[in-house]
């Protein structure tokens, strides 16, 4: 979709005004964050495989760098365009204020069809884009990784690209690396893990039985998948998956580890159940990604784009939880509608969190030169979610919030204390003492 000039930024910095009154900040540290500190738009030529050359339109936002380097990935998707950008960083400081994790928000994106590029043109095309960027990301300054259509190998390009200009081995400079490149064990599924995380609060809260919950997955990418993955090995009954061509249904819900293969290996979501490399059709029904959002399901997980549910479909979401995989897959209208309505909203900035956070183990793992055991970036993991969804749930029961708005609290206020630290009027004022 495309959006009006400043569309997803400005809708995206109002969620501030709302959480302003229950956090401490202060007006003008609040100002600081509608503003992002830097953005940077590049053109990128790309030699085609038929020899033929087209420039790409590439974006890096530095949201705020308060509490440390900024953070965030790097997306791949034609309808990519600046405000996208800003937006995503902004939820990127918010997001890394969530864990206590200590970077800003960064973000970048290029407006490209990834899918119709040879792997050598796309691997021209990230090359190139960090050749443009580089004196603007560093490891002390903006640290990219993966987000929509970016991935693992695409990462190990830009940092050897970055490492070759600067004549220097620099793994620090980007996460979400291969492993033998110096990428970090668990963090492949980790933001699918952080939501189970969240999931595993709410049901341990309600004494949930998993074999009784239906759940539904818009977006089978790398977060959908691996977020189903854990919760069908706990029991959870996944009724409906989608990608980006639809969706399908099943009642008694679907064996995630065959779907997985399926999508892995063709590129396909098909109703499948797998046999070691042997799959064969499984009975299901055919759905839209609109029917699936609307599915009467207990646990709704919107894992694909931003802007799914609206004003227009809110009154017809059926599922009391959501827990938001995507960035940013509610409007504010919905958001209002929603909460009318009594559903728990988990937010992106707390539920997709788990990305990031093993991005930061990644990037300690390599300026430390010392690499952890897939069991210690769990255990950490799974202790920063609970940690941080305990404290969100305990403000939002305090104040009689949504837990968006308590979120944003918690958020504002590890903010607003650092950028009171480095100095505010109130600060610098002689009767402040
Ligand atoms: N792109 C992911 C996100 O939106 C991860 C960012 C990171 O690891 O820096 O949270």
């Amino acid at each position: 979709m495309t959006h009006s000039d400043d569309g997803v930024f400005a809708d995206a910095i109002q969620r501030l005004d709302r959480a302003f009154e229950y956090a401490d900040i202060d007006e003008e540290a609040l100002l600081r964050l509608k503003h992002p500190k830097a953005m940077l738009e590049v053109s990128i030529p790309v030699r085609r495989d038929d020899g033929s050359l087209s420039i790409y339109r590439g974006y890096r936002v530095r949201h705020d760098d308060t509490r440390g380097p900024t953070k965030g990935g790097i997306r791949y998707h034609p309808s990519v365009d600046l405000s996208e950008v800003k937006a995503l960083a902004f939820w990127m400081t918010c997001k890394c204020a969530v864990v206590g994790i200590p970077y800003g928000g960064g973000k970048g994106g290029i407006i490209v069809n990834p899918k119709e590029l040879s792997r050598l043109e796309l691997e021209r095309l990230s090359r190139g884009f960090i050749r443009n960027i580089c004196d603007f990301i560093g490891p002390e300054t903006d640290v990219p990784a993966p987000d929509m259509y970016t991935n693992a190998m695409i990462m190990g390009w830009m940092m050897d690209e970055y490492s070759k200009i600067r004549r220097q081995r620099t793994p620090a400079v980007i996460t979400g690396k291969p492993i033998p490149l110096g990428g970090s064990l668990g963090r492949d599924d980790a933001t699918g893990r952080g939501a189970y995380y969240c999931i595993k609060e709410m049901e341990e809260r309600h004494h949930w039985d998993p074999r009784q919950k239906r759940v539904a997955v818009q977006g089978f990418g790398n977060a959908g998948q691996h977020v189903a993955r854990l919760l069908h090995a706990d029991g959870y009954h996944i009724v409906a998956v989608s990608d980006s061509r639809g969706g399908i249904y099943k009642q008694d819900g679907f064996d995630i580890p065959s779907l997985m293969y399926a999508k892995n290996e063709s590129r396909q979501l098909k109703a499948v159940y797998c046999e070691g490399s042997v799959c064969e059709a499984v009975e299901a029904d055919s759905i839209t990604n609109e029917e699936l959002l609307e599915l009467d399901v207990d646990l709704l997980i919107p894992a694909a784009l931003e802007n799914q549910i609206t004003e227009e479909n809110a009154k017809r979401i059926k599922a009391p939880i959501v827990v938001e995989v995507a960035n940013g897959p509610t409007t504010n209208e919905a958001d209002e509608i929603l909460n009318a309505a009594g559903k728990t909203v988990i937010p992106d900035i707390l539920a997709n969190a788990g990305g990031v956070t093993v991005s930061y183990f990644e990037w300690l793992q390599n300026k430390a030169g010392d690499y952890w055991e897939v069991d210690r970036v769990h255990t950490r993991l799974q202790s920063i979610m609970s940690r941080e969804f305990r404290a969100i749930h305990d403000r939002m029961e305090e104040h009689s919030l949504d837990m968006r708005t308590a979120a944003y609290a918690h958020a504002l206020s590890r903010i607003g204390e650092a950028i009171a630290a480095q100095g505010t009027s109130r600060y610098f004022s002689r009767d402040s003492g």
